[in-house]
């Protein structure tokens, strides 16, 4: 097997347009798993761990751009004020030495549905970067999940970072496992409240084919907020509209009985995940001075 350890992201793309065969490896907590199992033997690996470009992030107009290379620990602890909702993800990642190791980018690259990343990305409407010698494109983060562990990812390119907007309101994220840490996700899901826009985001985790979201329950509730004038009252949400939220926030799901769990448990955690971030986002709303 070749190992390749460019020290730019030019030579990384090089690298990759030369041998779109080869396998990027960032903090390897995914691709070392894969190896160790002898699930896929690459021809070739290509080390991104020496590419400064990807590992910093950065102010981007109002929001963050976020190296593919950024590890979870960094989110936790440079990024919980900007992206709240993503650093609850990361906080729930693995252990302390997977999260030392693994990135967001590793995340997305293996585009599993259960990837802890994904549902805030979704739900704060983030852009992936994609970038090869030929061209830089920004895809919105579902339209990079094209199926189970697949991707819009071309051959010949690299994910050189995440576009967020900044946090205009309250973000939560709530996971269901068999423990409290080192596990997968049975399912997850993810609220983003923007009262300046107006915008409620929503990501669904380890509950379908690809990370969803669940529109009707973005829409709804856009729609109950703006009717009743709740972002100008920040009066408490009624118990029924919390509640039909939460059952369409089950309803976008698509999940499988698999060994993590079954469909219906899946289906009815959702709807509970969907309620309960709700209450915790809305309290915390009203409880903001600005
Ligand atoms: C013990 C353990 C616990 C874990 N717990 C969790 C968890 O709780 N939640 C969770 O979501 N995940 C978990 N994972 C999975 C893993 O840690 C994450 O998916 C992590 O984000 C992978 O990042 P990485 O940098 O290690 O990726 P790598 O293993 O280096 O790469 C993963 C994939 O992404 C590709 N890739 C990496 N960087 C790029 C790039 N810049 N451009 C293009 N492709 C790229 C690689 O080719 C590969 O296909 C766990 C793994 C282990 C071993």
């Amino acid at each position: 097997m070749d190992f390749l350890q460019p020290t730019s992201l030019r030579a990384a793309l090089e690298a990759k347009a030369e041998r779109p065969d080869a396998l990027p490896i960032a903090g390897g907590t995914d691709v070392m798993v894969e190896l160790n199992f002898d699930r896929g033997r690459p021809p070739a690996i290509l080390d991104l761990t020496r590419v400064a470009e990807l590992a910093d992030w950065d102010r981007d107009g109002g929001g963050c751009r976020v190296g593919a290379g950024v590890t979870y620990t960094r989110t936790i602890e440079e990024l919980a004020a900007a992206l709240p909702g993503l650093a609850l993800a990361a906080r729930t990642v693995g252990s302390p030495q997977i999260r030392n190791r693994g990135t967001i980018g590793g995340n997305l690259g293996s585009a599993s549905p259960a990837g802890d990343c994904h549902p805030p990305l979704l739900a704060t409407g983030a852009e992936v970067e994609l970038v090869s010698l030929a061209a830089t494109r920004r895809l919105p983060v579902q339209e990079f999940f094209t199926g189970p562990k697949q991707s819009a990812l071309r051959p010949d390119e690299l994910i050189a970072a995440v576009h967020l907007p900044a946090a205009g309101g309250p973000q939560q994220f709530a996971k269901i496992g068999t423990r409290n840490a080192m596990v997968i996700a049975v399912c997850s899901f993810a609220l983003a409240l923007d009262p300046e826009r107006r915008r409620v985001g929503t990501g669904i985790g380890s509950a379908g084919p690809t990370p969803l979201r669940a529109g009707d329950a973005e829409r709804f509730l856009a729609g109950v907020l703006d009717e009743e004038g709740l972002w100008e009252s920040r009066a408490p949400l009624g118990e029924a509209a919390a509640a039909r939220f939460g059952e369409l926030v089950a309803a976008a799901a698509s999940p499988i009985d698999d060994v993590r769990g079954s469909a219906a448990y899946r289906v009815h955690a959702l709807g509970v995940l969907g309620r309960r971030t709700l209450a915790w986002a809305w309290d915390e709303y009203r409880n903001r001075r600005s």
